[in-house]
Protein backbone atom coordinates (compact mmCIF):
# COMPACT_ATOMS: atom_id res chain seq x y z
CA UNK A 1 0.00 0.00 0.00
CA UNK A 2 1.19 3.51 -1.25
CA UNK A 3 1.40 6.04 2.05
CA UNK A 4 -1.55 7.90 2.72
CA UNK A 5 -1.91 11.48 1.93
CA UNK A 6 -2.10 13.64 5.05
CA UNK A 7 -5.95 14.27 4.74
CA UNK A 8 -6.69 10.70 3.66
CA UNK A 9 -4.50 9.46 7.08
CA UNK A 10 -7.08 12.19 8.80
CA UNK A 11 -9.94 10.65 6.91
CA UNK A 12 -9.12 7.36 7.75
CA UNK A 13 -8.56 7.76 11.25
CA UNK A 14 -12.02 9.38 12.18
CA UNK A 15 -13.81 7.36 9.35
CA UNK A 16 -12.85 4.20 11.36
CA UNK A 17 -13.93 5.83 14.98
CA UNK A 18 -17.31 7.15 13.56
CA UNK A 19 -20.73 5.22 13.36
CA UNK A 20 -24.18 6.01 12.11
CA UNK A 21 -26.15 8.22 14.34
CA UNK A 22 -22.57 9.41 16.66
CA UNK A 23 -21.88 13.32 17.62
CA UNK A 24 -19.00 14.77 16.24
CA UNK A 25 -17.29 17.98 15.73
CA UNK A 26 -15.72 20.03 13.11
CA UNK A 27 -13.53 22.57 15.09
CA UNK A 28 -12.14 24.38 12.29
CA UNK A 29 -14.77 24.85 9.16
CA UNK A 30 -13.17 26.26 6.64
CA UNK A 31 -14.47 25.39 3.67
CA UNK A 32 -16.81 22.49 4.88
CA UNK A 33 -14.58 19.74 3.29
CA UNK A 34 -14.12 18.34 7.17
CA UNK A 35 -17.80 19.27 7.84
CA UNK A 36 -19.10 17.01 4.64
CA UNK A 37 -17.16 14.53 5.26
CA UNK A 38 -18.29 13.85 9.28
CA UNK A 39 -22.29 15.03 8.36
CA UNK A 40 -21.70 11.76 6.00
CA UNK A 41 -20.32 9.61 8.99
CA UNK A 42 -22.67 10.51 11.45
CA UNK A 43 -26.12 10.23 9.12
CA UNK A 44 -29.28 11.17 9.94
CA UNK A 45 -29.69 9.76 13.48
CA UNK A 46 -26.08 11.73 14.16
CA UNK A 47 -24.88 15.49 14.87
CA UNK A 48 -22.32 17.72 13.02
CA UNK A 49 -21.10 20.78 15.53
CA UNK A 50 -18.93 22.83 13.39
CA UNK A 51 -16.83 25.75 14.32
CA UNK A 52 -15.17 29.25 12.83
CA UNK A 53 -14.73 32.81 13.29
CA UNK A 54 -15.31 33.98 9.41
CA UNK A 55 -18.96 34.62 8.16
CA UNK A 56 -17.60 33.18 5.21
CA UNK A 57 -16.45 29.88 6.21
CA UNK A 58 -19.85 29.66 7.63
CA UNK A 59 -21.22 30.85 3.72
CA UNK A 60 -18.89 28.34 1.98
CA UNK A 61 -19.80 25.54 4.55
CA UNK A 62 -23.66 26.03 3.98
CA UNK A 63 -23.36 25.62 -0.01
CA UNK A 64 -21.03 22.62 0.43
CA UNK A 65 -23.41 20.84 2.59
CA UNK A 66 -26.82 21.88 0.72
CA UNK A 67 -25.29 21.37 -2.97
CA UNK A 68 -24.63 17.60 -1.23
CA UNK A 69 -28.33 17.42 0.11
CA UNK A 70 -27.26 16.99 3.36
CA UNK A 71 -30.40 17.25 5.67
CA UNK A 72 -30.01 20.21 7.70
CA UNK A 73 -30.95 18.18 10.78
CA UNK A 74 -27.86 16.73 10.21
CA UNK A 75 -25.46 19.52 11.23
CA UNK A 76 -24.91 23.19 13.61
CA UNK A 77 -23.00 25.90 11.77
CA UNK A 78 -21.63 27.98 14.67
CA UNK A 79 -19.93 31.31 14.46
CA UNK A 80 -18.14 30.86 17.28
CA UNK A 81 -14.34 30.78 18.80
CA UNK A 82 -13.81 26.92 18.81
CA UNK A 83 -11.74 27.90 22.59
CA UNK A 84 -15.60 28.04 23.30
CA UNK A 85 -16.56 24.69 22.42
CA UNK A 86 -17.75 23.34 25.48
CA UNK A 87 -20.26 25.87 26.26
CA UNK A 88 -21.48 25.88 22.51
CA UNK A 89 -21.71 21.98 22.85
CA UNK A 90 -24.95 20.77 24.38
CA UNK A 91 -24.52 18.93 27.79
CA UNK A 92 -25.44 15.86 26.67
CA UNK A 93 -22.51 16.14 24.00
CA UNK A 94 -20.18 15.87 26.97
CA UNK A 95 -18.13 12.43 26.98
CA UNK A 96 -19.93 11.42 24.10
CA UNK A 97 -18.21 12.68 21.03
CA UNK A 98 -16.85 10.11 18.39
CA UNK A 99 -14.53 12.30 16.74
CA UNK A 100 -12.98 16.22 16.42
CA UNK A 101 -11.35 17.58 13.44
CA UNK A 102 -8.85 20.33 13.40
CA UNK A 103 -7.87 22.13 10.20
CA UNK A 104 -5.20 24.94 11.87
CA UNK A 105 -4.24 27.75 9.67
CA UNK A 106 -6.03 30.27 7.30
CA UNK A 107 -9.11 29.54 5.09
CA UNK A 108 -7.83 29.42 1.56
CA UNK A 109 -8.82 32.16 -0.75
CA UNK A 110 -9.84 34.31 2.33
CA UNK A 111 -7.71 36.74 4.58
CA UNK A 112 -4.34 35.13 6.05
CA UNK A 113 -4.63 37.41 8.70
CA UNK A 114 -7.45 35.45 10.10
CA UNK A 115 -5.81 32.08 11.40
CA UNK A 116 -6.05 29.75 14.05
CA UNK A 117 -3.66 31.33 17.04
CA UNK A 118 -1.52 28.35 19.71
CA UNK A 119 -3.45 29.85 22.79
CA UNK A 120 -7.05 29.19 21.80
CA UNK A 121 -6.12 26.10 19.66
CA UNK A 122 -4.68 24.47 22.57
CA UNK A 123 -7.74 25.84 25.06
CA UNK A 124 -10.05 24.26 22.05
CA UNK A 125 -7.94 21.27 22.00
CA UNK A 126 -8.34 20.68 25.79
CA UNK A 127 -12.31 21.30 25.21
CA UNK A 128 -12.37 18.98 22.56
CA UNK A 129 -10.44 16.06 24.55
CA UNK A 130 -12.76 16.37 27.41
CA UNK A 131 -15.67 16.29 25.37
CA UNK A 132 -14.67 12.40 23.52
CA UNK A 133 -15.72 9.32 24.47
CA UNK A 134 -14.45 6.04 25.36
CA UNK A 135 -12.43 5.19 21.87
CA UNK A 136 -12.82 8.40 20.46
CA UNK A 137 -10.43 10.69 18.79
CA UNK A 138 -9.26 13.95 18.09
CA UNK A 139 -7.19 14.61 14.81
CA UNK A 140 -5.37 17.55 14.12
CA UNK A 141 -3.95 18.97 10.91
CA UNK A 142 -1.15 21.28 11.88
CA UNK A 143 0.75 23.65 9.06
CA UNK A 144 4.29 24.53 10.05
CA UNK A 145 5.05 26.02 6.33
CA UNK A 146 2.18 29.05 7.14
CA UNK A 147 3.50 32.06 8.67
CA UNK A 148 3.16 31.68 12.55
CA UNK A 149 2.40 27.36 11.89
CA UNK A 150 5.32 26.08 12.87
CA UNK A 151 4.58 27.75 16.09
CA UNK A 152 1.91 26.60 16.56
CA UNK A 153 2.26 23.14 14.72
CA UNK A 154 5.09 22.65 17.74
CA UNK A 155 2.61 23.79 20.57
CA UNK A 156 0.45 21.26 19.42
CA UNK A 157 2.93 18.63 19.45
CA UNK A 158 4.00 19.20 22.81
CA UNK A 159 0.64 19.15 24.25
CA UNK A 160 -0.48 15.96 23.01
CA UNK A 161 3.08 14.74 23.67
CA UNK A 162 2.27 15.75 27.04
CA UNK A 163 -1.22 13.93 27.67
CA UNK A 164 -1.20 11.03 30.21
CA UNK A 165 -0.88 7.63 28.73
CA UNK A 166 -2.84 5.88 31.02
CA UNK A 167 -5.89 7.29 29.17
CA UNK A 168 -4.38 9.09 26.26
CA UNK A 169 -2.68 7.42 23.24
CA UNK A 170 -1.01 10.08 21.06
CA UNK A 171 0.59 10.25 17.36
CA UNK A 172 1.97 12.22 14.66
CA UNK A 173 1.72 11.54 11.24
CA UNK A 174 3.90 12.95 8.84
CA UNK A 175 6.93 12.91 5.56
CA UNK A 176 10.03 13.48 6.69
CA UNK A 177 11.60 14.97 3.46
CA UNK A 178 9.77 16.98 0.92
CA UNK A 179 11.08 20.01 -0.12
CA UNK A 180 8.68 22.46 2.17
CA UNK A 181 7.25 22.54 5.33
CA UNK A 182 4.40 19.70 4.71
CA UNK A 183 1.28 19.32 6.91
CA UNK A 184 1.03 17.08 9.26
CA UNK A 185 -1.40 14.86 11.49
CA UNK A 186 -1.60 15.20 15.24
CA UNK A 187 -4.22 12.82 16.91
CA UNK A 188 -5.06 11.31 20.22
CA UNK A 189 -7.51 8.27 20.93
CA UNK A 190 -9.05 8.19 24.55
CA UNK A 191 -8.11 4.88 25.65
CA UNK A 192 -10.09 5.06 28.80
N1 LIG B 1 -4.95 25.42 6.39
C1 LIG B 1 -6.03 24.62 5.84
C2 LIG B 1 -7.37 25.24 6.03
C3 LIG B 1 -7.59 25.67 7.43
S1 LIG B 1 -9.08 26.53 7.58
C4 LIG B 1 -5.76 24.43 4.33
O1 LIG B 1 -4.86 25.08 3.81
O2 LIG B 1 -6.50 23.66 3.72
C5 LIG B 1 -8.93 27.08 9.23
C6 LIG B 1 -10.19 27.80 9.65
O3 LIG B 1 -10.09 28.05 11.05
C7 LIG B 1 -10.39 29.16 8.98
O4 LIG B 1 -11.58 29.17 8.26
C8 LIG B 1 -10.43 30.13 10.16
O5 LIG B 1 -11.39 31.16 10.00
C9 LIG B 1 -10.81 29.21 11.31
N2 LIG B 1 -10.45 29.73 12.63
C10 LIG B 1 -9.43 30.54 12.97
N3 LIG B 1 -9.45 30.79 14.29
C11 LIG B 1 -10.52 30.12 14.78
C12 LIG B 1 -11.08 29.97 16.09
N4 LIG B 1 -10.52 30.58 17.15
N5 LIG B 1 -12.19 29.22 16.23
C13 LIG B 1 -12.75 28.59 15.17
N6 LIG B 1 -12.26 28.68 13.92
C14 LIG B 1 -11.16 29.44 13.73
Amino acid sequence: MGFLSILSFAHAIVGERVRSGDVVVDATMGNGHDTLFLAGLVGDGGHVYAFDVQPAALAATQARLAAAGVPAARYTLLLRDHAELADALPTDARGAVAAAMFNLGYLPGADHAVTTQPATTLRALDAALATLRVGGALCAVVYPGHPGGAEEAAAVEAWAAALEPERWQAVTYRFLNPRNPPPYVVAVEKRK
